[in-house]
């Protein structure tokens, strides 16, 4: 997604080898522009994969995963990382270890919300171990509802979560696929340049 890969590149700040941050338009303050045109293409991307629910994690999911939500007209839930006063029975539950806080947080989801019959999409920021992701691939397990696949909006390609998830027959949508930060330089790779 062109307009996406102009963004990265004219605010995302390389960190590290391993780590960008985007806070301008993603991770603090959220450009609703940019979000919507986010929506519009996971909508148009998974238009036919019968989806009934979306799931994210909790914060940074939450912008891209509603606007699609909005888009394909179906809810959007989010697994909460923190353990709520009202939400103590009927959970799915799974352990992440977050890449960027080392730190290992038990995410839940209440079982009102995912249901059996349910075909859940599930959406996220960024892709790069593939913690998250497997997070919430077991919390679906959990409910025995079917999986539509996955949209994210930044994959980090040099790390292994894409393989890892695509090796088990699952489909991934991302909106940009980031081949290398090395030398403070974001470079991406060849197909997403489309
Ligand atoms: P994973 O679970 O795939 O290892 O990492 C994905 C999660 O870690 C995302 O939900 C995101 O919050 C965070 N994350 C991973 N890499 C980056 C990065 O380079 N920049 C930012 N801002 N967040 C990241």
């Amino acid at each position: 997604m062109k307009a996406l890969q102009e963004k990265i590149v004219s605010e995302g700040r390389v960190l590290s080898d391993t780590v960008l941050k985007v806070d301008s338009f993603l991770n603090h303050q959220i450009d609703p522009n940019l979000m919507k045109d986010i929506g519009k293409e996971f909508a148009v991307r998974f238009q036919n994969a019968g989806v009934t629910k979306i799931i994210t994690i909790e914060s940074s999911g939450i912008a891209p995963a509603t606007m699609t939500g909005l888009l394909l007209n179906v809810p959007v839930v989010f697994a909460r990382k923190r353990k709520s006063l009202t939400l103590s029975e009927n959970l799915y539950t799974a352990k992440v270890h977050s890449f960027t806080k080392k730190e290992t947080n038990e995410i839940s989801i209440s079982g009102d919300f995912i249901q059996q019959h349910d075909v859940v999409l599930i959406i996220d920021d960024f892709l790069a171990n593939g913690q998250a992701v497997l997070g919430l691939l077991e919390m679906i397990e959990q409910a025995g509802a079917k999986l539509a696949g996955v949209g994210i909006v930044i994959e980090k390609g040099f790390q292994s979560g894409g393989q890892l998830i695509r090796n088990r027959g699952i489909r991934v949508e991302s909106l940009a696929n980031i081949a290398s930060l090395q030398n403070g330089k974001v470079e991406f790779m060849e197909e997403s340049y489309i």
